[in-house]
């Protein structure tokens, strides 16, 4: 995998440095490179010559005098310092020097960044823009990468239709199918829709079948009390085994995971903001064991509630908010919403409160906890 397209990848090899970094004593500073204890307040020492950035120098200073250098140059053997064009004037040849130099001054010294042959990253490591300057500046411009997983996404529901379908009176477009899709991406998986499975345990069957194909397999829907909630049911049927089939949270109550024929399974209730918050806590974690790395911790930050706020207690709630950063403490605020169905307000939403189970109110001025939509802050 070309180094250009791995972001976002686990990385699945080791990758070491090819010499000593910085590979020569760096200047950090445009300027002059001195003995520190010839370039004392007052003085003044003669410029002997120019080293630009990617100059190969190979003379050592000599006694008495300086050479002008520019930042990312290699300092000569001899300098200890560079001082700051800023702090100098020039005369002709003559560099008069305002403060005294300190040793090491401006001078990254060679090897000191890393040594040669030294392990920079590790497989498992997840390929953000720094890891990937890291692995080119040693020249490992292919990169081992594990596989995304791939993550089948099966929606369920009679009133479910194609986004590009005209709904009838009672119908719905398949919208969790498009924000699972989104989820799974934003998480380092290769989503693969299915489409929808009618509320039929032979049509369920059968999807499932071809979901557990996959790497994991999440579907939307059918996992309530309801009559026609029929998804645990099937994959009971196909030989599931149930970790939790149920949460003590709000939306998401009954959320249920598994595994079958070998595969992980989410079963996530079928509203949609119920579908996002438990695709969060649940499958992201999931997608990162599957991926090779570390499950990441969840987004959460602290912020100040501005408006006070009633909640029934017994279940942890996240409830759609928009926290604004422009003060020195974040702030938050609920947002006005119609339950888990409610996919308007979420669109105005940057984050989710979360009201732990205990507590039922909470005053304006208080400090909370908000779980961050990683996709829009
Ligand atoms: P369920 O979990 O199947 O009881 O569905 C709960 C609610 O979510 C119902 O109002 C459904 O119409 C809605 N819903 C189910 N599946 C989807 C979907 N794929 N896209 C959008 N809404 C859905
Ligand atoms: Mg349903």
């Amino acid at each position: 995998m070309s180094v250009w397209e791995a972001l976002g990848l686990v990385l699945a090899q080791e990758v070491k440095t090819d010499r000593e970094y910085p590979p020569f004593d760096r200047s950090t500073r445009d300027g002059y490179a001195v003995r520190s204890n010839e370039a004392v307040t007052g003085a003044q020492l003669k410029c002997v010559g120019e080293i630009k950035a990617g100059d190969t120098m190979r003379e050592a200073l000599a006694v008495g005098t300086c050479w002008q250098i520019m930042t990312g140059a290699g300092a000569p053997a001899g300098a200890d310092a560079v001082v700051m064009i800023e702090h100098t004037s020039r005369e002709g040849d003559l560099v008069r020097f305002d403060r005294p130099a300190r040793a090491g001054q401006n001078i990254v010294p060679r090897g000191s960044e890393a040594a040669a042959a030294q392990t920079m990253l590790t497989p498992g490591v997840r390929l953000g823009y720094a890891e990937l300057a890291l692995a080119a500046q040693v020249g490992a411009v292919r990169l081992q990468c594990a596989q995304r997983p791939r993550v089948a996404i099966l929606s369920t529901g009679d009133e479910v239709v194609l986004i590009d379908e005209t709904p009838g009176p009672f119908q719905i477009r398949n919208s969790n199918s498009v924000s699972l899709a989104a989820q799974v991406r934003i998480a380092g998986g290769e989503p693969v829709v299915l489409g929808n499975a009618a509320d039929r345990i032979e049509d369920l069957g059968q999807k499932i079948e071809r979901g557990l194909k996959e790497d994991a397999l999440v579907l939307s829907g059918g996992v309530s009390m309801g009559k026609y909630d029929l998804v645990e049911n099937a994959l009971k049927a196909m030989g599931a085994e149930f970790f939790f089939d149920a949460v003590a949270i709000r939306p998401g109550k009954p959320a249920v995971f598994g595994i079958c024929q070998g595969k992980p399974v989410f079963g996530l209730p079928g509203n949609p903001v119920s579908t996002m918050v438990t695709f969060e806590l649940f499958v992201t974690p999931a997608i990162d064991l599957l991926s090779g790395a570390e499950a990441r911790a969840l987004p959460l930050v602290e912020a100040r509630l501005t408006e006070a706020l009633q909640e029934k207690p017994g279940l942890t709630h996240f409830l759609p908010a928009r926290v604004d950063w422009r003060g020195r403490v974040p702030e938050v605020k609920v947002l006005r919403w119609q339950g888990s169905g409610d996919i308007a307000a979420l669109g105005k939403a940057n984050c989710f409160l979360v009201v732990p189970a205990d507590r039922e109110k909470i005053g304006s001025g208080e400090s909370v906890t908000v779980l961050l939509r990683k996709d829009v802050v």
